[in-house]
């Protein structure tokens, strides 16, 4: 095949970049257009030959797009209007906007890409950007195929259900979907994960995007819809910051899903992503006592031999609840026995069993391999660890992606094997 020629919008850290190399696609990436300084940083030091525009995406002239003459768009539009705490603005949103630019600059080029990849957040499915998005591509002629995926779903021990949607041009350029699709479109059959209700519902903290989290004591800022979820939680509240819940806050119900998450034999051991003990500066990474004290029972606490880890988000090393999970070092320990009647015990007795465990975060390297970047992917040396975190929570599963743009370009794409394949990808416990 022909070299590809890709246009990366919202290229942030460059996850898609690493996935198109990752799929073996013979492929360049002819520009990237992304406004984060940080992130662009970032992308400069790992991709120096790559055009990367430094501007907002509907302040570029149609002109500018044509002379690229591309292939491929791939973009991971901003998640914030769709996600459950980010108040769902949908296209009313402002950071909405750039991406209705896209789909009204599409039919206007001279020439349409035949490849369109779109990652974004759950909540994405049920929005007027995707509809519009669904009804720009069915009049341009496109086929298109959506799914929910999780990088479970390829063997990593990481959740992060997100939403993708691939596209190819019909090969008669037609407007028609597949009758076989019948009145969704190209819509995936959900019932085969869960219904996007259902999804909709699942655990909140798999979306990674915008969360508002509780923070950590070390920085104390607090959303106000965090602090109506702490009431009803029982965490403790700013107004009565004595009050500490210490015991594990688990139903019945999680407990088994991570014991069955842990028995999956075709997903891979935290150990593998694991940088060396020695390498790593537990001063930097170690959970504060103040940390423990006030957030311990709603740790999402894993070990090197499990098989699971929540999604790392950018509020990650800053805040606590549903940003990622964090890892026990010592295992002479069993959380189970730190933490029965814990609730009975003083603070400093309370605080002396926690530390037993030895729990630290993941440092940013171990949540970049997690996501599936490879090691050459590196950070400029001035990028503090909060930003790191910042920009990889923001970022996306490279193999996930990798697999998908395998599937996009394959040529059983359009046609029934093709869909097969997807659904592989989307047999996938949705989980947090
Ligand atoms: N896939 C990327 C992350 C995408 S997050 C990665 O792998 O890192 C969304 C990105 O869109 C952010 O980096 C943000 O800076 C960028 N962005 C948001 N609105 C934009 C606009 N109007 N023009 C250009 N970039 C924009």
């Amino acid at each position: 095949m022909e070299s590809l020629r890709v246009l990366e919008l919202y290229s942030g850290i460059g996850g898609m970049h690493y996935a198109l190399k990752e799929s073996g696609i013979s492929a360049q990436v002819v520009a990237a257009v992304d406004i984060n300084t940080t992130a662009n940083k970032i992308y400069r030091h790992n991709f120096p030959d790559t055009p990367l525009w430094n501007k907002t995406i509907e302040g570029i002239p149609l002109d500018d797009f044509n002379k690229l003459s591309f292939d491929m768009i791939m973009m991971s539009p901003p998640c914030q209007p769709f996600t459950r705490l980010g108040l769902q603005g949908d296209i009313a949103d402002p950071r909405c906007k750039s991406f209705l630019f896209i789909l009204e600059l599409l039919p206007r080029l001279c020439k349409m890409p035949t490849y369109i990849l779109l990652e974004n957040v759950k909540g994405f499915e049920s929005s007027s950007a995707r509809d519009y998005l669904i009804k720009t591509l069915s009049d341009c002629g496109y086929t298109y195929q959506e799914s929910m995926i999780s990088p479970t779903s390829v063997g990593v021990p990481n959740s992060r259900l997100r939403y993708f949607l691939v596209a190819k041009m019909s090969a008669e350029n037609s407007s028609i979907q597949t009758s076989a699709k019948g009145e969704a479109g190209g819509v995936t059959q959900w019932s085969s994960v869960s219904s996007p209700s259902e999804m909709m519902s699942s655990n909140y903290h798999s979306n990674g995007c915008s969360f508002s989290h509780v923070t950590d004591s070390e920085f104390p800022e607090r959303s106000s819809v965090l602090r109506s979820k702490c009431q009803n939680t029982d965490q403790p509240s700013e107004d009565n910051p004595n009050v500490h819940v210490l015991y594990k806050r688990e139903t019945q119900m999680d407990s088994q899903k991570k014991t069955n998450q842990n028995k999956n034999l075709s997903v891979q051991q935290i150990q593998g992503y694991l940088e060396p003990q020695m390498n790593i500066d537990m001063e930097l990474y170690l959970l504060k006592p103040k940390t423990l004290l006030r957030y311990g029972s709603i740790l999402d606490i894993v070990q090197p031999h499990s098989r699971r880890s929540v999604c790392f988000t950018k509020g990650y090393g800053r805040y606590v609840e549903g940003t990622g999970s964090v890892l026990q070092c010592c295992m002479e320990n069993e959380i189970s026995s730190v933490f029965t009647n814990l609730d009975q015990l003083t603070e400093e007795e309370k605080l002396q069993k926690m530390l037993k465990l030895n729990l630290r975060y993941f440092t940013p390297r171990e949540v970049a391999n997690v996501m599936g970047f490879p090691q050459s992917f590196t950070f400029p040396e001035d990028i503090s660890i909060i930003q790191q975190y910042r920009v990889l929570g923001n970022s996306l599963n490279v193999l996930v992606v990798a697999r998908l743009l395998q599937l996009m370009t394959s040529e059983h794409f359009g046609h029934s094997e093709g869909e097969e394949q997807f659904s592989v990808l989307e047999n996938e416990y949705p989980c947090s």
